[in-house]
């Protein structure tokens, strides 16, 4: 599902992030990213989800070598294959649960009571059915992720990458994000994750260790 060989990605400025990494991710993986702050994990997730490109290498998503595609094409695949989670959520604040889920679906070409639909669908079986009309102030974190993860998902990507979708949670609401990360692999998502937590990636059945841009394990 995801190949990267031998990529490098150097900044403007030239700080070297990434060198030389190559790794291969197969379809319905749950892959741990872990690496001291600064190793490069956040830009190795940004190169796997084609918000940025490597300055030497190739990344290969489904099958599609990103590099070579233009601008256009290239957030076509990232709409149609890629869902992302982050750290801080980036709810639209005073806007209704459902709402936040459907804009998941903007760049699919569904109409705007079909999304919703769906949304409420997908907020549902992520266990959020009573809270479709919350905004995003009226939540917990937990549930602000939850909604998060569901906005991601709601139109089916293969690939699922999240950037520590638990770094802003207590323990309990952090173990639930992963119970959920590990059911979506289950139903056949490839599920890639930054964390720092150790217990959170002492649950995962892969881990890709970092350091100074390097995969060292
Ligand atoms: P991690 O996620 O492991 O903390 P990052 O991938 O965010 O690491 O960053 C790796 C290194 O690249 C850091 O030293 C960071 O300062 C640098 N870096 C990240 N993004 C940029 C950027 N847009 N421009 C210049 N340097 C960057």
């Amino acid at each position: 599902m995801i190949t990267l060989n031998g990529v490098g990605k150097t900044y403007p400025g030239g700080f070297q992030a990434l060198r030389d990494v190559s790794l291969t991710i197969d379809a319905g993986e749950l892959v741990g990213v872990v690496g001291p702050s600064g190793s490069g994990k956040s830009t190795m997730l940004h190169l796997i989800g084609a918000l940025d490109l490597p300055t030497n290498g190739t990344v290969t998503i489904a099958g599609t070598d990103v590099s070579r595609l233009p601008d256009r094409r290239l957030s076509a695949l990232r709409g149609r294959t890629v869902g992302f989670v982050f750290q801080q959520f980036h709810l639209a604040a005073g806007v209704p649960a459902v709402d936040n889920v459907a804009d998941g679906l903007l760049y699919a070409g569904v109409r705007l009571r079909e999304r919703r639909r769906r949304a409420a669908a997908t907020l549902e079986r992520l266990g959020l059915g009573h809270r479709l009309d919350h905004r995003p102030h009226e939540l917990s974190g937990g549930e602000k992720q939850r909604v998060a993860i569901a906005r991601a998902v709601v139109g089916d990507p293969p690939v699922l990458l999240a950037d520590e979708p638990t770094g802003n949670l207590d323990s309990t609401s952090g173990a639930e994000v992963m119970r959920l990360l590990r059911d979506l692999r289950s139903t056949g998502t490839t599920v890639v994750v930054i964390t720092h937590d150790r217990d959170l990636a002492a649950g995962l059945h892969r881990l890709v260790h970092l350091r100074d841009g390097q995969v060292v394990a």
